[in-house]
């Protein structure tokens, strides 16, 4: 039978381009989405068109219900999950003192709780099935923190985190759990960088160019197809952070 695989925040950029990947690797892909449904549409248009149907749900990952909701969705029409990609987030922009605990809350929830719970809700059938594979998308900021990010750097540490910890309980299971923590890559997520902001950063990258989401997507491929790596955060961007 095919593999199955959750996507959360498919509907654009990096999350979209994983949806298309895998669906055209014959993943059956259900592509969450929260706000964006005539993209997460555009998407499911898109692929018909190549004879590839995905399922698109909406649901807001930060809440346990909305989460609940995804994953029964998933196991109530294909009975199993065999991938999920922790995919969906928001930035945030603004001197630490400025930072309310409403931030925290909404970064937190939104980065790294959705990650917390989407694992809680899929884990029971992969264990069941003594198989799975969970990707998480970090980021370099987890890695070597950013300044005025401070919040979203805490996020995505913290997913690095669940990833070494889940890879330790569930390896015996035969569930790997990794991180792709990206350097810039070319998303809305950026859109209010300026020429000038973009032309300064890739004069930084030593592989002289910003990060697509293809490349992110190309490492997913590789992970679901991968059987031995477990616990790792993988890091693409350009050599921009080497650790
Ligand atoms: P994006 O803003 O285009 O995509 C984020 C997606 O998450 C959107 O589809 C959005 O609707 C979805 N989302 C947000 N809140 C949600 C919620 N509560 N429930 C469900 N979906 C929700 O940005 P992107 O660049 O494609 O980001 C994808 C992931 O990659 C994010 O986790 C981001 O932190 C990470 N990342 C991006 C970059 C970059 O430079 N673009 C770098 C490092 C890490």
């Amino acid at each position: 039978m095919e593999k199955i695989a959750i996507i959360t925040g498919a509907s654009r950029g990096i999350g979209r381009e994983i949806a298309k990947t895998l669906a055209r690797e014959k993943i059956k892909v259900i592509a969450n989405y929260y706000n964006s449904e005539k993209q997460a549409i555009e998407l499911q248009k898109e692929l018909k068109q190549e004879n590839i149907e995905i399922d698109i749900i909406k649901a807001d990952v930060s809440k346990r219900e909305d989460v609940k909701k995804l994953v029964k969705f998933a196991i109530e029409k294909y009975g199993k999950i065999d991938i999920l990609v922790n995919n969906a987030g928001i930035s945030e922009y603004k001197l630490f003192s400025d930072e309310t605990d409403e931030d925290w809350n909404r970064v937190i929830n939104t980065n790294l709780y959705s990650a917390f719970a989407m694992c809680q809700e899929v884990i029971p059938n992969m264990i069941y099935n003594k198989s799975g594979c969970i990707i998480n998308i970090s980021s370099i900021w987890g890695l070597v923190g950013a300044s005025l990010e401070v919040i979203y750097s805490v996020s995505k540490a913290g997913m690095d985190g669940l990833t070494k910890a889940l890879a330790k309980e569930l390896g015996p299971s035969n569930i790997r759990v990794n991180s792709i923590a990206p350097g810039a890559i070319d998303t809305d997520m950026n859109k209010d960088m300026t020429q000038e902001e973009w032309k300064e950063l890739k004069e930084e990258i030593p592989m002289e160019r910003i990060g697509l989401p293809e490349d992110i997507a190309k490492c997913v491929k590789w992970l679901i197809e991968d059987s031995y790596t477990t616990g790792q955060v993988i890091s693409i961007n350009g050599g921009w952070v080497i650790t």
